[in-house]
């Protein structure tokens, strides 16, 4: 096979350090101690926990090969579509680490907590400008959260009118997340198909739009990279009969600067800050979610919410009709932290990284094409949606191309969603990468479908490089080994 990117054998194995322990081996490198000292508690001393001994070397080189086996951005281009795993400076880490933020407590009071809350206001007033909706919660923890977040708003607001309503419009190009949110809030999802141009056609919308319809929940772009063109038409049907516009902004990278929300008629929105906004990802968190509403809705957002009082920031629960708290205290602020010192380091810059984003997914679907089948050959946003068609005659499955991947050194792209599109490959590749990576991504898919031409049993038993093969999904889904 041909070499894209360099890799080699040499990772190593690594058993865990109870079985690498030799009874009296120790080593010496302690921490400075920075608590008083004080005698080892006797009960511990006989039974204590079960640490094995071993020297420092064992130790450092045990670490260091496991943190060897974790693959990041920080190994290499990591194209999960709708995931947006960037590349996040790591001056933002730094910021947040500051003394001033580690140590304050969230229970501070305010008179003694005002930089953070200043920051607090001040990320609140950017996320306003970006969406162009002016009151924002920063609580929700996550975007599926500030989902739920902005589905409560939108019952509270209806339950305020008088006017319960019970279903809500999803489309087939939303995220999973977005029909399993309203479905917990209490709504009915009510599925709409797309157009064969891969976006919502307002006739409809307007077919299935009613009275006891809260709004409709468009994930823009939506799962297939597409920008919803329709939305503003699609806005005021939704609005002629009472309902709200949620959109599912997780997938703001593509837009900063370009769209402003609020102006094309939507009501609600979250963001997911640590897609777009500069915190590292995955592996189950920290996010944050926030919700950005228009002026009609802003009454409804969770408490406590950044107030102004004359020259200091306050915290106030003094919203009456709030839905109340989403998250403990004020959200997960060290997200927060970072995602403000992006959106401050890059200003108007913030622009460019959606052209980036944008232009480089447009120029791995335009190289690929070829390549793969590409179901809606037009313009894409932030990423780009293949399928497995061109190689279904060889039996080769978008599984085994993206396993084949791991080969040539690179991440999967995301597959088999969009659950729309059969054999779903969908590639984001963001605006960090280079057109040098580009290019080797490109080169590695290239050379994947040339095998899967040519020698596809190679495709169905990769990966054959690392130091896991390929895992049988279905045993594992049924005979699960959960200790260690
Ligand atoms: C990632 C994503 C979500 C979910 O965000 P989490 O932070 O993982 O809960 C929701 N909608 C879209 C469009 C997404 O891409």
């Amino acid at each position: 096979m041909k070499e894209v990117i360099g890799t080699t054998g040499l990772v190593m194995n690594e058993p865990l350090l109870w079985e690498k322990g030799v009874a009296g081996r120790i080593g010496f490198s302690m921490p400075r101690r920075d608590v008083p000292e004080a005698p080892l508690d006797a009960s511990l001393t006989g039974e204590g926990p079960d640490f094995p001994d071993l020297s420092e070397v064992d130790v450092v080189r045990h670490y260091t090969r496991l943190s060897q086996w974790n693959y990041g951005v920080d190994t290499g281009m990591y194209p999960l579509g709708s995931c947006t795993m960037k590349y996040n400076p790591k001056t933002h880490e730094r910021q947040a680490a500051l003394p001033g933020f580690v140590n304050a407590h969230p229970m501070l009071p305010a008179s003694m907590a005002q930089g953070i809350l200043a920051l607090m206001h001040e990320l609140e007033t950017c996320l306003a400008e970006i969406t162009g909706l002016p009151a924002v919660t920063l609580q929700p923890a996550a975007g599926a959260h500030g989902e739920l977040t902005g589905m409560m708003v939108v019952r509270a607001y209806h339950n305020d009118r008088g006017k319960p309503r019970h279903k809500i419009l999803i489309p087939d190009t939303a995220h999973g997340t977005n029909p399993a949110s309203s479905a917990l809030c209490g709504f009915t999802p009510v599925p709409v198909s797309s157009s064969a141009r891969g976006v919502l056609a307002q006739e409809t919308i307007a077919a299935v739009m009613d009275e006891d319809t809260a709004g409709i929940m468009i994930t823009n772009p939506n799962t297939l990279g597409l920008f919803e063109e329709n939305i503003r038409a699609i806005a005021k049907i939704v609005h002629d009969k009472g309902g709200l516009v949620y959109v599912d902004g997780a997938n703001m990278n593509a837009m900063m600067g370009i769209v402003s929300m609020g102006a094309i008629g939507v009501d609600v929105m979250h963001l997911n800050l640590h897609k777009t906004f500069s915190t590292p990802h995955g592996g189950g968190g920290p996010g944050a979610g926030p919700v950005c509403v228009t002026e009609a809705l802003a009454p409804f957002l969770p408490v406590p919410r950044v107030v102004r009082e004359g020259d200091a920031y306050a915290l106030s629960y003094d919203f009456p009709k709030s839905i109340g708290k989403v998250h403990a205290f004020y959200g997960n602020v060290g997200v927060l932290i970072k995602a403000y010192c992006y959106i401050l380091s890059l200003g108007k810059d913030l622009k460019r990284v959606s052209q980036l984003a944008v232009l480089n997914a447009n120029y791995v679907k335009e190289r690929l094409k070829d390549t793969f089948h590409l179901p809606y050959d037009r313009p894409c946003m932030h990423e780009c949606v293949f399928t497995d068609k061109n190689q279904e005659a060889h039996k080769v499955t978008t599984l085994d191309m993206a396993k084949r991947l791991i080969d040539y050194g690179f991440h999967p792209p995301t597959i088999y969603f969009p659950l729309v599109v059969h054999g779903a490959i969908m590639i984001e590749p963001t605006e960090t990468e280079s057109k040098e990576t580009l290019d080797s991504f490109i080169a590695a898919c290239r050379a994947i479908a040339t095998e899967a031409a040519q020698s596809p049993d190679t495709l169905r038993e990769a990966p054959t490089k690392p130091k896991v093969r390929r895992l049988d999904e279905t045993l594992a889904a049924r005979h699960p080994h959960l200790a260690g």
